[in-house]
């Protein structure tokens, strides 16, 4: 089965900015209830996509003060918990950053490393990308940033 998932959010100054756990060199970070981190939040919602499980703002909605500032990895690990629970792993997943900058090249590999922990899959079954907006709209402007998220999950083999 797959799933889609979509993110987005401000950006301000003085503000951390996270990507897939990883924390980005930038003046500007996200305005956010928690943490922030777009591409997480993108996987999430990928993850419960293809798994017909609903979205993120469902299970952890974002006027409950217990996610308040809340490292979105926790949202990652609660719902592999639920994927695993119905016998599901994730078998790949693609990932596009919209940022105009700064450049993210040097952080791709970090942000690839610490989604395979996150979700248990090797390395090579997550695809990083990075994209300016050419200058264009909110993304071009720095006035936000966003990310899509695909990815596959399947039955685990029966052993
Ligand atoms: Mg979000």
């Amino acid at each position: 089965m797959v799933g889609f998932g979509y993110d987005s959010h401000k950006l301000v100054d003085g503000k951390p900015l996270l990507l897939g756990g990883i924390r980005i060199e930038s003046d500007k970070g996200a305005l956010a209830h928690s943490d922030g981190d777009v591409v997480l939040h993108s996987l999430c919602d990928s993850m419960l996509g293809a798994s017909g499980l609903g979205d993120i703002g469902e299970l952890f909605p974002d006027d409950d003060i217990q996610y308040k500032g809340a490292d979105s990895s926790i949202f990652v690990s609660e719902i592999l918990k639920m994927l695993h629970e119905r016998s599901l792993i994730v078998n790949n997943v693609d990932i596009t950053i919209l940022l105009e900058k700064p450049k993210l090249k040097s952080y791709k590999e970090s942000i690839r490393n610490n989604i395979s922990k996150l979700i248990k899959i090797p390395v090579e079954r997550i695809n990083i990308k990075a994209k300016t907006n050419e200058g264009m709209g909110f993304i071009g402007k720095m006035e936000g940033i966003a990310c899509y998220c695909i990815c596959e999950i399947q039955k685990k083999a029966s052993d």
